[in-house]
């Protein structure tokens, strides 16, 4: 684990708070990260503050990271599917497909699918995968305010159906971006 202390300052107060933080995350942080209550700190005035800075998180087969930065430190690396991500929502998604044992490129491509069957409905970035069940993949629609569902056996005719290019390093894979590594048989 990577720990560093730090000092903020609180914006209401202005009164200076150390804090620590740890910037790389593996399973046992799960429920404080879904929650980001991992990232939030109170001030003894009563204001929270929420924290944002970079963070690696550590699944069995895969990395995330999380990050505003354009450029990733050189001495990031890791075994199994890495990935890049831009925004806190992103990161929990992209923690939930991987730790589902999911291909984030298939879920991409499936929620496109779904968007153009719910379109005008739910906006182009309106899905986000929400979990799945003993026969169905959630995905939530902001939108709806509700799951909209797809069977287990359409995720994997199309993780059959597609080939996938060789990945290095850490990328950012999302609706904009999931083409680039896939084709479709
Ligand atoms: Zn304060």
């Amino acid at each position: 684990m990577a720990i560093i202390k730090e000092r903020i300052r609180c914006p209401k107060c202005q009164h200076k708070l150390s804090i620590k933080i740890n910037s790389e995350l593996d399973k046992r942080h799960l429920a404080q990260i879904m929650d980001r209550s991992l990232f939030k700190v109170k001030c003894d005035c009563g204001e929270e503050i929420t924290l944002d800075y970079p963070v690696l998180f550590k699944g069995d087969n895969y990395r995330v990271f999380y990050t505003h930065d354009e450029n990733i430190p050189e001495n990031l690396q890791g075994d199994g599917t890495l990935r890049l991500v831009r925004d806190y929502a992103d990161f929990k998604e992209k923690i939930m497909i991987l730790e589902d044992g999911l291909n984030d490129i298939v879920i991409e491509f499936i929620k496109e699918f779904l968007i153009r069957q719910l379109s005008p409905d739910v906006a182009v970035d309106g899905l986000r995968y929400d979990g799945k069940s003993a026969t169905h993949l959630c995905f939530y629609a902001k939108a709806l305010k509700q799951d909209v569902g797809c069977e287990q056996t359409f995720y994997e005719t199309i993780e059959r159906r597609m080939r996938f290019r060789p990945i290095k390093g850490f990328v950012l894979i999302d609706k904009d971006s999931y083409r680039k590594y896939m084709k479709l048989k």
